[in-house]
């Protein structure tokens, strides 16, 4: 039986046969995806021109990244010169040893209402290099062993077909080198939307929310990966069982961070 199958597809030749043609049929798939499904700017959600970029050269600068000063701790734009906000100053206010925000929050809310209920998962790719491209360095220097992104509720991900969060990991993840752990965290509680929700109504909505899976391949240092940071009462919620479950150090990157209380998170 094996003897009859060299017979017919010499192993060798077979082989390079199958890489080959993947390659064609991986570019081949690409463009024909483009042109069947064409790629949406991010923030006018138009076709982008000329096919193969992400965005709109005349969009790009409608996405507004977090200036100079932010703070030391949380990432949260101050308004004046400092280093920490007036939460963060006494340098307790999270679990986290800290976060940053790509974007405020104001310039990216349409995009990224689009990238979580509007379908537009491909955003996402636009979003995680520009994380990769300004946010590098603070995540160079976390010197983290991979990414883990804030997960769903199973139900509401299956209402929503994916995890925009997990979509955001992926792409900072194949810029970065960073793996990407999905399967670490686990959300088991379905909560309510936070919004309307004080801080001490927040911290109770989320108690229980996470649950580690055994932390098979023990991390040190992670990164947890959002899209919008507001409170920080999820991410922080998150860091707390993580850390409670042997991880030693984590640190937050979000795409759009903001002091006003988010409408949708
Ligand atoms: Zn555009
Ligand atoms: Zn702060």
């Amino acid at each position: 039986m094996a003897d009859g199958i060299r017979e017919m597809q010499p192993a060798g030749r077979n082989g390079r046969a199958i890489r080959t043609g993947g390659r064609f049929w991986r570019k081949t798939g690409d463009a024909a995806v483009q042109l069947l499904f064409p790629r949406r700017c991010p923030v006018c959600d138009r076709i982008v021109k000329p096919s193969g970029e992400k965005i709109c050269v005349e969009c790009l600068g409608k996405l507004k990244p977090i200036s100079a000063p932010w703070c030391m701790k949380c990432g949260k734009k101050l308004r004046r010169e400092g280093e920490f906000c007036e939460e963060c100053r006494d340098g307790r206010s999270h679990y986290y040893t800290a976060a940053r925000a790509l974007y405020e929050y104001g310039s990216a809310a349409p995009s990224i209402y689009r990238l979580k209920y509007g379908g537009r998962r491909e955003y996402g790719d636009f979003f995680g290099e520009e994380m990769a491209a300004c946010l590098g360095d603070f995540i160079r220097g976390t010197g983290a062993e991979g990414l883990v992104p804030i997960p769903l509720h199973p139900k509401r991900q299956r209402k929503r077909g994916y995890n925009q969060a997990e979509v955001l990991a992926k792409a900072l993840g194949g810029k970065t080198g960073l793996p990407v752990y999905d399967k670490i965290l686990v959300r088991i509680k379905n909560t309510a939307p936070l919004k309307n929700q004080n801080s001490k109504e927040r911290q109770n909505n989320l108690k229980k929310a996470f649950l580690v899976r055994k932390n098979d391949v023990k991390l040190n240092t992670i990164i947890l990966v959002d899209d919008i940071y507001t409170t920080g009462s999820t991410v922080d919620e998150a860091a707390r069982v993580l850390l409670d479950n042997g991880v030693g150090k984590v640190y937050v990157v979000a795409l759009a961070g903001s002091e006003e209380v988010s409408l949708w998170h």
